[in-house]
């Protein structure tokens, strides 16, 4: 897959040199994929499911990923925190769960702003770890096309420890109490989920003892997503599976578009028409109904059932107004998707400290709506979209653990969108499966 035609790419990095881009890209499409095509069929029909309304898809992970923080530590927090979340959901609501990290990719921001300005100086944003630099600094923010490589590499080592950690027993069912050996005592959410997994604990044992022990609970399946943002990056791994003859773009299991860069003629768009992986389109409240089914209609023309999700960020305030007339016009075409709630950017605003902040509250008012707009329609709700974390961190208000607005400066350390911690994003689980179970 070496020829792309010449379409308008949004928020793509200004690298500054394009020797030494094309140098970088040379050496990714010599690399081996991260993914392979028979796991992202097998994704899509997971996501078929859910278009049906008989699986649940559960979407968790950070906003910007860090080399920094991609530490088996960080790596095992997280995922224990997406199935910890995901056991709350298949056993409250008894729903199989489709799990995937924003994760092992996730290394490409876009940004409002090209450029950052603090105390009159002026710098490129940070990109993603994939581009620059965090670091305000102006070698730092220089964007580096030798990061590509080493987000391959970090993206490669992660999914390698996701694998082991999800093939190798450290997901087995019967580990349910020891995911959460270190949160019980502190936390409500923690206790819940403490007397859920002793439930668990006696189905597991009745079932042992009466002579059925399966194989299914020892192993889970764990996807990665991430957004195609850099069309160098996804194309320069975007390869001809022997198989089928067809290309997948071996970056990630899913990818998405974001909201930003999904306009109807562009490079990005027509990039995730070319590819047979699983995709998804965020979707925001300024976005028209017509321009929706036209996406969808040129993303899915053979109508496959998981091919394509729809990912919903209206904010918890325009999400009963904005959502309706775009679920209609999608169910009206016939083309199938997978309607998923992320119900986090359409909430972030700014706390008097300065730091970009979402309220647990508006949080979950938003998957409400969402719930309810699916519901009077008749349609699915698919699944949800969360930005969390494994640790402990003070990045959004709320919740039963109670994180203060003066509290944000204590553990704020997201590199980009403030992040649930897991007390936070366990008791999201638990309400989630409460609107799960009144279908
Ligand atoms: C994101 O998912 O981090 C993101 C930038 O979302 P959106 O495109 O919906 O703004
Ligand atoms: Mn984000």
């Amino acid at each position: 897959m070496n020829t792309w035609p010449e379409l308008p790419a949004a928020q793509q990095p200004p690298w500054p040199d394009r020797a030494e881009l094309d140098r970088a890209l040379a050496t990714l499409r010599t690399l081996p994929p991260l993914v392979f095509a028979g796991e992202c069929d097998l994704l899509t029909e997971r996501l078929a499911q859910a278009s049906r309304g008989e699986a649940f898809v559960l979407t968790g992970g950070d906003c910007a990923e860090t080399f920094e923080a991609n530490t088996a530590d960080s790596i095992r927090a997280r995922l224990k925190t997406v199935l910890q979340m995901s056991v709350v959901l298949t056993y409250a609501a008894s729903m199989p769960v489709v799990k995937m990290g924003r994760l092992a990719g996730q290394y490409f921001k876009p940004r409002s702003s090209g450029v950052e300005v603090r105390d009159g100086v002026e710098l490129t944003s940070y990109l993603g770890d994939a581009v620059n630099s965090l670091t305000f600094d102006v070698d730092a923010r220089r964007p580096d096309p030798q990061r590509l490589v080493q987000a391959y590499h970090a993206s490669g080592s992660a999914l390698n420890l996701v694998r082991a950690f999800t093939q190798g027993g450290y997901a087995d069912l019967r580990q349910v109490h020891a995911w959460n050996q270190d949160f019980v005592r502190e936390s409500v959410a923690g206790e819940r989920y403490d007397a859920l997994a002793r439930e668990i604990d006696r189905a597991l044992e009745f079932m042992k003892a009466c002579g059925a022990n399966p194989s299914e609970f020892e192993r889970v399946e764990f996807y990665a997503a991430h957004e195609a943002l850099s069309m160098d990056y996804e194309r320069a791994l975007t390869r001809i599976d022997s198989r089928t003859g067809k290309p997948y773009d071996v970056s990630g299991h899913f990818l998405w578009i974001g909201e930003r860069t999904r306009q109807l003629d562009g490079a990005h768009i027509h990039f995730a028409s070319t590819i047979h992986n699983p995709v998804g389109v965020k979707v925001g409240p300024s976005a028209s109904p017509d321009e929706i089914v036209e996406i969808a209609e040129r993303l899915n023309p053979e109508r496959i059932p998981g091919r394509l999700s729809l990912i919903t960020r209206m904010g918890a305030s325009k999400v009963r107004d904005a959502l309706p007339g775009i679920v209609q016009k999608v169910d009206a075409s016939g083309i199938p998707v997978v309607w998923v709630c992320d119900p986090m950017h359409g909430n972030t605003r700014e706390a008097a400290s300065g730091h970009k902040t979402r309220v647990f509250d508006d949080v979950i008012a938003e998957v409400e709506g969402y719930f309810d707009v699916h519901r009077s329609l008749g349609t699915y709700p698919g699944g949800i979209h969360i930005e969390l974390t494994g640790d402990d961190v003070t990045e959004c208000i709320g919740g039963t653990g109670g994180v203060a607005e003066a509290d944000l400066h204590e553990r704020y350390e997201t590199a980009c969108d403030p992040r649930l911690n897991r007390q936070q994003s366990l008791e999201l689980s638990f309400l989630v499966a409460d609107m799960l179970i009144r279908r």
